[in-house]
């Protein structure tokens, strides 16, 4: 406050990051009416869209809200009026108007036609500036106050202080576009509960993958970068597909997808291992035992799978080349016909009963092998943590948030968007359009509120 009592503001709103929900927020803001700036902390706004979607920038998907919502994994009643404010619709059109041409892919998720993420940024940023938004890049904000009269911020670089405030610092995953969490500190000093957070959509490490255990600083985590044990070596690069995929939490089925999944670096991901991962995280966290269960024969009855193995081992037995390889060279013989030759080792590693009886006098046990192929179990381990997560669940509780306006319930004339938010969704375009509708809906409301002061 100065010598008279009034702030001397920077701007009417001041919105911190210039992610997706910042960017959001400031348009709407300046569009109606309100000196806005917005500050963030990396030299570019927009870090994290650069790498959303491989590249591609999944932006939105175009399910009506009915069907958007079940994509929600946490409260999605509170999402619903900015969804409507700002529906993937209403996205599109804006980004449209504004110069991007834009595509609707299979599972009605809409891309840039060009594929390039850069080009939304850009429409983005062109967008905000001519609708006015002044832009501090390359200068973070270390602390948030309110002194009774206006909200000063402590920069990097500068002090700022604002009538309104937007904290749009999403969440914690890829640290290295910007997104660290700072804004929840600043959120639970103005008396806001955050929920517990934690990485989702992430991949999930099987025991006996990686070379190393878990980081014990924070529990199931496994960094990205641990080294790939035998077992990770023969099974990484293998993408399954149409494969059923069932999570166990403490020996209870708790969900089933359909589906791909691949093995890669960190462990399993891909589509429906993404689907799971948000429960198998969450219960690990707590101390839960989780395992996994993939059907590599999703469409057939483990009778026929039996009936199938059995003939295959006949047809194995007739051949005369078959007649001098050891057991395990059978074993290998009999695989080749029921998956992709590169699943092989893999698959033998990790399911050792298959082969039974004392070394040199194995045999292949069929009855496990039918059962393996329907039901190859493998107990998990950990997590990939932040480093490489798509999406941060947890964060500042939704109770506490006005769902018309994103105005906190306990400050007024602060406002709270993004993946900040204890809001999180699957993948498919959800989670940016709930970082632009809650965004949007923020700086809208906190201009109009502006207005109303005067
Ligand atoms: C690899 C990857 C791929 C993804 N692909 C998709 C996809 O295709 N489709 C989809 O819908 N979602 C995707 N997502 C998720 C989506 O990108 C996020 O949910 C969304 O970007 C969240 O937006 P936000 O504005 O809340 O936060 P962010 O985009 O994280 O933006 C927050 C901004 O705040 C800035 N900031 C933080 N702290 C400060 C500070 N102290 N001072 C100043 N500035 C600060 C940060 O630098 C950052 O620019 C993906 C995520 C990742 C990691």
């Amino acid at each position: 406050m100065n010598f008279f009592g009034y702030c001397n503001m920077t701007s009417d709103i001041i919105i911190i990051g210039a992610g997706a929900s910042g960017l959001m927020a400031g348009i709407a803001a300046a569009r109606g009416g309100a000196t806005v700036t917005i500050i963030e902390k990396m030299p570019r706004p927009a870090r994290k869209i650069m790498i959303t979607g491989k590249g591609r920038c999944n932006f939105t998907n175009v399910k009506a809200w009915n069907e958007f919502s079940q994509h929600i994994r946490s409260k999605s009643n509170f999402l619903r009026p900015a969804f409507y404010n700002l529906s993937p619709e209403k996205m599109i059109a804006f980004l449209e108007e504004n110069g991007l041409e834009t595509v609707v892919e299979r599972g009605d998720r809409a891309f840039p036609a060009s594929h390039r993420a850069s080009d939304v940024i850009d429409t983005l940023v062109n967008a905000a500036k001519a609708a006015g938004v002044r832009f501090e890049t390359g200068c973070g904000i270390e602390s948030v106050e309110h002194d009774g009269e206006c909200f000063v911020l402590t920069g990097y670089c500068h002090k700022y202080s604002c009538k309104k405030l937007v904290i749009a610092t999403g969440g914690l995953s890829y640290p290295g576009t910007g997104s660290t969490g700072d804004g929840y500190k600043w959120a639970a000093a103005f008396g806001h509960k955050i929920l517990p957070c934690f990485p989702s959509l992430t991949a999930l490490v099987p025991k006996g993958y990686k070379t190393e255990a878990v980081n014990p600083e924070i529990k199931g985590h496994i960094d990205r970068s641990t080294p790939l044990s035998e077992l990770g070596k023969a099974l990484c690069g293998i993408k399954l597909k149409n494969v059923g995929l069932s999570l166990y939490i403490n020996d209870n089925e708790v969900q089933n997808e359909f589906g791909d999944l691949d093995f890669t670096d960190g462990g399993i991901e891909g589509p429906i291992g993404f689907q799971i991962s948000r429960n198998c995280v969450k219960a690990i966290f707590n101390g839960s035992k989780a395992r996994i269960v993939i059907d590599l024969k999703p469409g057939v009855e483990l009778e026929d799978v039996h009936k199938r193995v059995r003939s295959v081992w006949n047809d194995v037995q007739k051949d005369p080349r078959s007649r001098n390889l050891s057991v395990k060279g059978a074993l290998k013989v009999i695989l080749g016909k029921l998956m992709p030759q590169e699943m092989i080792l893999g698959f033998m590693m990790s399911n050792p009963g298959i082969l039974n009886g004392k070394k040199g006098n194995e045999r292949i046990d069929m009855n496990v092998l039918a059962e393996s192929l329907k039901e190859w179990a493998m107990p998990v381990e950990g997590f990939v943590g932040y480093e490489r997560s798509v999406v941060t669940a947890g964060g500042v509780s939704t109770d506490e948030v006005f769902p018309k306006t994103m105005e906190s319930r306990l400050r007024s004339g602060l406002y709270l968007c993004g993946e900040l938010l204890d809001v999180d969704c699957d993948t498919g375009g959800y989670n940016l359009q709930c970082a632009f509708s809650t965004g949007y809906l923020a700086g809208e409301s906190a201009a109009s509120s502006l207005h109303s002061c005067n």
